[in-house]
């Protein structure tokens, strides 16, 4: 490492959707980061990821120079490829023969660009990102009940409420510093409670007031039995339902159909009705409620009715956008909301336009100024992986995320990229599962390398800063698009000479957004970029210094929601349950925080979390090694019992993959099953069994 700056840097960590705000000083010793005591998402706080982030900076696995075919090349050589070999193809099969998967670990400069080289000048909408994979379903979700893919509120609520819900959502360990501020809340007045929803009891069960271990799947049931319930015990807010509402009488009748009593409700659910009621009697009480939810509830074949049924409980009594009130979507990644605002999503435009809008396409092509506009959805990331191994996509370029680890059914994802005629991967690390299918390869500048903007899930945008010089000769993944669009003959559009040009740009395109009376709108941020404070959108003349909460004065609607079952019951080959989930200390494919042994030590191996009664019945040992097992894959794990699993239900974390443990790539036996609306994968249930090794 050679150190550039001397001064403390104010940054941002790149793990979790909390955004935290970083200080890290660089020193002959090495990096020192600290909590950045001025920034408003954490005051100085950082869990234990982030606090190791000075620990994983090393060079020694970096992909420093491009490589074609594994053999180290020049810029020149591989830019001069990958646009050839795009260009070939797409004069050859169309532009919806070629695709871009992305990631919310870019920052939102290099999605723009992405975004804008595939939708504007390629012509198709085949860039999709993994952030599919985390939060569509909640994006659905917002665009069904507000009109735009909106969080109202704040994470000031979370310390403003008199109860926290919590859903599908292990906070303690996978938003740990929000969580932090939730029980330092609670702290300072002890009245304050937290309800957890989770089929597992977790380490945010096991802090909760209540804890409600409902049965996988059945979230719908229990919110429509909650807006029932709240009917019944007339908690409704009748002013706002009629001034700001439609949907209303549809939604209600669905809720009194399918979930007419507690003691129904309690029954599908899996719960006590002791259990269900008071949940429901802390709800009708508080009026100062936040429901913050996550992957348990996002990842489902019904992740965006799920979605829908908390946020109508929330509309029905008018408790959103208010201090301590509203509903709340906790992201996963560091930059997904990011994503969301430039359009990365492959049923987005830009800057919360619609793909599906002929005004909107009209718009951005004009302030593009460029040749074409995708104007209709492309392969949403599941069938973005079918259509390449069917041939249908025949050049795929993925930057910063690694499917072959990372997505469901991953041997057929793996399938498909090796019969792919040209495979492109930009990434930090040289060999990882991905790889070994890439044809070219560059190299990306990693975090502490580059400079750019993400958001968190406030809304807030806040820097990242390099501190570091470039290694070997990693660029900006924003730069590297922009020299392939020039070479595929796109230059004048792509003729960025910073990252700051390029969120000029975003600003300037959210203004016809905010025009649209949408409410991304950046068109008051007037701050130069090197002095861009963590700021949380809308920020336009009425807001000059941002939003904290959104008041709505438009029509919000509710969504008439049926409770369905997953797509694939467990049955007498496959009688167990598999959800996925995430650990403490490492973050998504241990790209990085597998690199400290501080992190790894906290749980070092793949594992699988049994009840001990499903333990004894299928003669497994606790702490011994066992195979699970579904139609689509199997994995090698050891076996723990926990008395905080449901039976007939396994937990296994998803981080592992056969480059950094045996055979522990769990994702090769997750169903491929998706929502129909958000196309997000169920990763909360497949049907597995689980064999002594
Ligand atoms: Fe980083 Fe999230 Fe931990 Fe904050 S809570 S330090 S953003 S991983």
């Amino acid at each position: 490492m050679s150190p550039q700056f001397r001064q403390t840097v104010h940054t941002t960590c790149p793990y979790c959707g909390v955004g935290c705000g970083v200080l890290a000083t660089v020193t002959d010793a090495g990096v020192k980061i600290q909590g950045d005591p001025d920034h408003p998402s954490n005051f100085g706080r950082l869990c234990s990821k982030g606090s190791a982030l000075g620990e994983t900076l090393s060079l020694g696995t970096r992909l420093l120079h491009p490589e074609i075919g594994g053999i180290r090349t020049g810029w020149d050589e591989a830019l001069d490829t990958v646009a050839g070999r795009f260009r070939e193809t797409l004069e050859r099969y169309g532009p919806d023969s070629v695709a871009f998967y992305v990631s919310g670990q870019l920052l939102t400069e290099d999605y723009y660009v992405a975004n804008k080289l595939m939708k504007g000048f390629i012509g198709s909408a085949n860039i999709d990102t993994n952030s599919r994979l985390c939060m569509s379903s909640t994006v659905a979700g917002h665009k069904r009940a507000f009109g735009e893919d909106l969080v109202p509120g704040c994470y000031e609520d979370l310390e403003l409420a008199d109860l926290v819900v919590l859903v599908g959502s292990n906070t303690a360990w996978c938003h740990p510093v929000l969580f932090q501020r939730i029980l330092a809340a609670r702290r300072a007045d002890p009245k304050r409670r937290i309800v957890c929803i989770d089929p597992r009891r977790t380490a945010t069960a096991e802090a909760a007031d209540l804890h409600l271990p409902i049965r996988p799947g059945t979230d719908v049931l229990l919110f429509n039995g909650l807006l029932h319930y709240l009917r019944h015990n007339d908690c409704l807010d009748f002013e706002f339902i009629e001034r700001h509402t439609e949907g209303y009488a549809a939604a209600l009748n669905m809720a009194k159909e399918t979930a007419p009593t507690v003691p129904s409700v309690a029954a599908g659910c899996g719960l006590a009705e002791s259990e269900v009621a008071q949940f429901y009697r802390l709800f009708a009480a508080n009026e100062r409620t936040v429901t913050l939810w996550s992957q348990g509830v996002n990842q489902s074949t019904q992740g965006t009715d799920k979605v829908n049924a908390i946020l109508n409980v929330h509309l029905a009594t008018g408790r959103i956008g208010k201090p301590g009130a509203g509903p709340f979507s906790l992201t996963g990644q560091p930059n997904a909301m990011g994503g969301r605002e430039v359009g990365g999503l492959a049923n987005q435009l830009a800057a919360h336009l619609d793909l599906d809008d002929p005004g909107h396409r009209r718009q951005v092509q004009e302030f593009w100024r460029s040749p074409r506009i995708a104007d209709r959805p492309g392969y949403l990331a599941v069938d973005l992986f079918r259509a390449i191994g069917e041939g249908r996509i025949r050049a795929v370029w993925i930057m910063a995320t690694n499917p072959a680890v990372s997505l469901p059914d991953v041997h057929a994802v793996r399938r498909a990229l090796s019969a792919c005629p040209f495979v492109v991967v930009s990434d930090c690390e040289r060999d990882t599962d991905l790889s070994r299918f890439a044809h070219v390869q560059l190299p990306a500048l990693a975090w502490g390398e580059k400079d750019g903007t993400v958001t968190n899930s406030e809304r807030r945008i806040s820097r990242q800063r390099a501190f570091l010089d470039a290694p070997g000769e990693a660029r900006p993944d924003w730069w590297i698009i922009a020299e392939v669009a020039r070479r595929m003959g796109f230059g004048a559009a792509f003729d960025y000479r910073s990252a700051a040009d390029i969120f000029a740009e975003h600003i300037a395109l959210s203004r016809i957004a905010g025009a649209e009376k949408r409410r991304f709108d950046l068109s008051g941020l007037q701050t130069a970029y090197d002095e861009l404070a963590p700021t949380q959108w809308p920020v336009d003349a009425g807001n000059p210094q941002g939003t904290p909460r959104l008041s709505f004065d438009g029509r919000l609607t509710f969504v008439a929601v049926r409770p369905q079952a997953p797509a694939h019951a467990p049955d007498t080959g496959y009688p167990l349950i598999l959800n996925t989930g995430r650990i403490r200390d490492q973050w998504h494919t241990m790209t990085r925080t597998g690199k400290t042994q501080r992190l790894t030590g906290h749980l070092p191996e793949p594992f699988a979390e049994v009840h001990p009664i499903d333990g004894s019945r299928l003669e497994l040992t606790d702490g011994a090694l066992a195979r699970l097992e579904s139609r689509y894959g199997s994995a090698l794990v050891r076996v723990r019992f926990s008395a905080g699993q449901q039976p007939g239900t396994v937990f296994t974390p998803m981080h592992w993959s056969e480059s950094n443990s045996r055979q522990g790539l769990v994702n090769a036996l997750v169903n491929p099953a998706v929502d129909p609306v958000s196309g997000e994968p169920e990763f909360k249930h497949t049907p597995v069994r689980v064999v002594p090794y």
